[in-house]
């Protein structure tokens, strides 16, 4: 962000305003923490604030402060409806543009409010009046960091708002071991054990709280469902419906599962195709300088980083998985000479 756009929001915000906080469909960690770290600073400031998602998150992040302020416009969209229309500022975290917020997408196309971007994904799309947008860092939740030190607040950041802030950093970046090759992360990671937080009992609270039937999925998923294809450095994962039911799928228990196929040496991408009602998700991950963010755009509409992306695919299971498989010759050259 210009230092010239900052101090237009700063001066925005300067007398209480009503504001909305929303963030990308599937939220996930960095989506829902730097979503309440917001939340926690701006009440902070005196302003009357919402936050919305589109529909729900997994369970592994209701543990988060302010949690219980969430509301999700799939469930309660008289609510929501009313809170983007009286809203005069939206913040729009963790999502490069108003296609990734579902059914919330109209409504929030035609708010009034002026809407503010801050966001880590590639190719913003031009529907934000202010926009905070740097592909260079670990998440959102280290932009809603920079943002708020921008404003000259870093003393207004408690051990709640650092809570949110650092369970946004540890799950997009695996636990600090992708997307944090900058020095900058460690150093606000430093500043958030110093406003308090308890990074063990984050981490239990994030990764030790699977279901019995979340991790049976995973051992299913890499003992039955595993391909691996060594002559295109590939490995992928593909889950039915039936797969998902039989071990009492619950939003979030696919989360991480991609990353399995990147961990067998000599694999640098790593897809999971999973079957949902009406649609096939489709998770890709990959490493070094092969960007999964090209394959996701090109192949499925999708997108998101060098290293993470997704879509969704409206064809069968088996068609997705096929036109991953049939484009893998032409990325041969590539998924061999990674560094
Ligand atoms: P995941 O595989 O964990 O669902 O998503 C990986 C990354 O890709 C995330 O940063 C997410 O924001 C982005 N992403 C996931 N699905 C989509 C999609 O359908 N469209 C776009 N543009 N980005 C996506
Ligand atoms: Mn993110």
């Amino acid at each position: 962000m210009q230092k010239s756009e900052l101090i237009g929001i700063i001066s925005l915000l300067e007398t209480p305003k009503k504001i909305l906080i929303t963030t990308h469909t599937n939220p996930d960690g960095d989506a829902i923490g730097s979503s309440l770290a917001m939340f926690g600073y701006l009440q902070k400031k005196g302003h009357t604030v919402s936050v919305m998602i589109p529909d729900p998150d997994p369970a592994f992040l209701h543990w988060m402060p302010f949690h219980s302020s969430i509301l999700v416009f799939r469930d309660q969209q008289e609510l929501c409806l009313a809170s983007i229309e009286k809203a005069e500022v939206i913040f729009c975290l963790d999502y490069n543009g108003l296609g990734r917020v579902s059914d919330a997408e109209e409504p929030l196309r035609n708010a009034r409010a002026i809407k503010i971007l801050i966001d880590h994904h590639r190719n913003p799309a031009p529907d934000f009046n202010y926009m905070f947008s740097i592909i260079e860092t670990s998440s959102t939740c280290e932009l809603v960091y920079d943002f708020i030190a921008g404003c000259g607040d870093t003393g207004l950041i408690d051990k709640d708002i650092a809570a949110c802030i650092y369970a946004g950093i540890i799950t997009d970046t695996g636990s600090f071991s992708y997307s944090c090759n900058y020095e900058k992360t460690y150093l606000i990671t430093a500043d958030l054990y110093r406003k308090g937080i308890d990074g063990e009992r984050i981490h239990r609270l994030v990764y030790d709280t699977y279901s019995e039937g979340r991790l049976r999925l995973l051992g299913f998923a890499i003992s039955e469902k595993l391909v691996v294809l060594h002559e295109f450095h590939t490995a992928y994962i593909y889950l039915s419906k039936e797969d998902l039911d039989r071990f009492d799928y619950q939003v979030g228990d696919t989360e991480d599962i991609v990353n399995y196929g990147l961990s067998v040496a000599g694999i640098n991408l790593a897809a999971l195709f999973s079957e949902r009602d009406g649609v096939i998700r489709v998770s890709l991950r990959s490493k070094g300088n092969f960007s999964v963010n090209d394959i996701a755009h090109k192949y499925f509409n999708g997108g998101g980083h060098v290293n993470a992306a997704g879509a969704n695919s409206y064809l069968s299971l088996e068609e997705t998985v096929r036109i991953f498989v049939e484009m893998l010759p032409d990325y041969k050259e590539k998924l061999t000479s990674v560094y």
